[in-house]
């Protein structure tokens, strides 16, 4: 059997999803024995281009930011049959995002000062704005399992499953006591499950890092924030803080109470 050729690539980004899957390490090997790597810069020597190979599945990391990453989603889309959202910035804008709600002028201003001239970037989007996604592996990084199910699903030809129950979900299964009930505040029950609570089991509460789950009772969700004493500032900040240019704007206005 032909082994499937995976490449890795890095748009704007902390690369910490990248490093999930290196730090998939002792099953590194029974996954090289199904899975070819064809690019991967951060994890190899190969001094061509990165873009100059073909691939079975292109996993895309990091949101669109820059004319630079525009035109390489474009060429990694044209040389992949198949091409994965890999983690929350792909999937979402992510954490990058946030500064669309400032303004491109503002942020740069903000963080670069009088360098802001030199730096040229553009409103944050995700993967699926510029090219058409096959798959998403969400979250912020991605969970190093469920990288390892994808991988061995599309080896053999199957669509991985996508989870789309909410957070509380796993919650409950783990027997988490909810932080609802420990003073605390959580975003579970409107987030995309798949990540087995490893927040709330930690006892922090989840900040949404995988996406609204399909059809979320914002309403609700806005109910319980406000009832610990979040007002709609508290709240958009919790909701920017992954999808800041996610949240569709009827139900953004409807979760934080914004008009
Ligand atoms: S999703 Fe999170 S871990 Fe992955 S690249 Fe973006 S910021 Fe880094
Ligand atoms: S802690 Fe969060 S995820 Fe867990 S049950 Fe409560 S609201 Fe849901
Ligand atoms: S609990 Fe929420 S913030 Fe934490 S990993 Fe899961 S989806 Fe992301």
């Amino acid at each position: 059997m032909n082994k499937l050729r995976v490449a890795f690539y890095s748009l704007t980004s902390c690369e910490g999803c990248q490093l999930a899957f290196l730090e998939c390490e002792d099953r590194l090997l029974d996954i090289l024995q199904q899975v070819e790597i064809v690019r991967f810069r951060e994890a190899s020597s190969y001094e061509g281009g990165e873009l100059d190979a073909d691939a079975d599945v292109a996993f895309v990391e990091g949101s669109v930011s820059t004319a630079h990453d525009e035109s390489a989603v474009r060429t990694i889309r044209m040389r992949s049959r198949r091409v994965v959202a890999f983690g929350a910035c792909a999937d979402l804008g992510g954490v990058n995002a946030i500064k669309n709600r400032q303004g491109n002028e503002a942020a740069k201003e903000r963080v670069y000062g009088p360098y802001s001239s030199w730096i040229h970037t553009s409103d944050v989007r995700p993967v699926s704005a510029v090219v058409p996604v096959d798959f998403t592996l969400h979250g912020c990084p991605v969970d190093k399992d469920e990288l390892v199910r994808y991988l061995y699903a599309l080896a053999v030809g199957r669509k991985p499953a996508d989870p789309t129950a909410p957070v509380c979900f796993e919650c409950k299964l783990r027997e988490n006591i909810c932080l609802f009930h420990k003073g605390g505040t959580c975003m579970g029950p409107v987030v995309r499950g798949g990540c087995r609570a490893i927040c709330p089991a930690y006892g922090a509460g989840c900040d949404g890092c995988r996406g609204l789950a399909p059809d979320p009772n914002v309403a609700l969700m806005r109910t319980l924030l406000r009832e610990k004493g979040l007002n709609s500032e508290a709240i958009r900040r919790r909701v920017d803080l992954f999808n800041a240019s996610a949240v569709p704007e009827d139900l953004r206005r409807e979760l934080t109470g914004y008009a």
